[in-house]
């Protein structure tokens, strides 16, 4: 399909940018590798007439063990010595991310801030007229919950996010009112057309800040999808945690993601295991409480009841790879 016309610019600094960002208002989209972008702008889903590409912006690549620029590409992270010994969660987690082609042109930025999607909103035009549409996109109903009129229940499907979150990162905006910065377990919100993302008017993302203590824990993530060689995820698991010199948990952080409209943090629910020992049965029990404090809804091709019950497993699993206390 053809891409829509649109008018397109090309700033060469981030306070330009964001200063056409704020011109264009409510009729401007910001396009890094275009690898999800694009393809929904061929299906028509939500186009705007004003499109602003970072691609000749200079910075906003750095790539380190404190600072990801917005634009860093994902197969540099994948690539990265650095991120591979001292937070190798990162390159774990970018090396799970849709192709190898994909992650030559898709970025940081781009990872963060992806749209949420559907299976009632991914589609043609013509697909989802059959439909009547939907919430997200031309219609007045969301197909996944249909008594829903005003909430969206699409998926954020981000992979990035979890990482960042389990290691207590924030994420640095820019628009023409000036700079500011959020953690990132604070940017989401479960709500599926504008909401996920906390992004105010105008607002670029230009980089991640990573604390030094992230370097302290012990992370891992896995991924839930169809084919292992390139699909979305159905349900993705971050989790961190830091033994004390006791060898008890001092520090434990879970986060799922493509379970909600948000990746979500579970570690209001995993913090009465701090100052157990790492044990089979200390995983299984994260791994149930997890479980139990996840909702998933029908709105990506795997049942929401299994990938749920998934969430027990991988937490399991995760702890388990990371060190052999956990399995015996
Ligand atoms: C077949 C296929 C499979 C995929 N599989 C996965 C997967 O497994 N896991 C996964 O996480 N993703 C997946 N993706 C999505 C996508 O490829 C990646 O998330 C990629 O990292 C997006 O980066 P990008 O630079 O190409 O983003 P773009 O397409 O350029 O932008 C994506 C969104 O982010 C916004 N945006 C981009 N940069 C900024 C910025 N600096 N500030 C503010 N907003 C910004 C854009 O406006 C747009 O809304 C897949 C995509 C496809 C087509």
């Amino acid at each position: 399909m053809d891409l829509p016309a649109f008018e397109y610019h090309r700033p060469s600094t981030p306070a330009e940018a964001a200063a056409l960002m704020a011109r264009f208002s409510d009729d401007v989209d910001v396009v890094a590798g275009g690898t999800d972008l694009l393809p929904n702008y061929k299906n028509r889903l939500n186009n705007k007439g004003h499109v602003v590409s970072l691609a000749g912006l200079d910075g906003l690549r750095e790539c380190t063990t404190s600072r990801l620029g917005a634009l860093t590409r994902l197969v540099e992270i994948e690539r990265s010595a650095e991120l591979a010994a001292a937070l190798p969660v990162l390159v774990q987690t970018a090396k799970a991310i849709s192709s190898p082609p994909l992650r030559e042109h898709g970025t940081v930025g781009g990872n963060l801030m992806l749209d949420t999607r559907c299976y009632y909103f991914n589609q043609s035009p013509m697909w989802r007229a059959s439909k009547n549409f939907c919430l997200k996109a031309e219609g007045g109903q969301c197909l996944v919950v249909p008594a829903s009129n005003d909430h969206c229940y699409a998926t954020y499907s981000g992979e990035l996010a979890a990482a960042l979150v389990v290691l207590g990162a924030e994420l640095e905006l820019l628009s023409s009112e000036g700079a500011r910065t959020v953690p990132v377990a604070d940017f989401f919100e479960d709500e599926g057309i504008v909401r996920f993302r906390d992004r105010r008017a105008g607002e670029l993302l230009v980089g991640v800040n990573i604390p030094d203590a992230a370097q302290e824990l012990t992370a891992g993530y896995n991924k839930l999808r169809i084919r292992d060689s390139i699909d979305f995820p159905s349900l993705g698991v971050a989790v961190a945690y830091r033994l004390d010199a006791s060898g008890a948990l001092d520090r434990l952080h879970v986060c799922t993601t493509a379970l909600r409209s948000k990746p979500d943090s579970l570690d209001e629910a995993v913090a009465g295991f701090l100052g157990r020992t790492p044990s089979p049965d200390l995983a299984a029990e994260i791994g149930t409480a997890c479980m139990k404090a996840s909702v998933a809804y029908r709105n990506v091709p795997l049942d929401p009841k299994y990938r749920r019950k998934m969430v027990a497993v991988f937490v399991r699993r995760v702890l388990g790879r990371l060190d052999e206390r956990w399995t015996s």
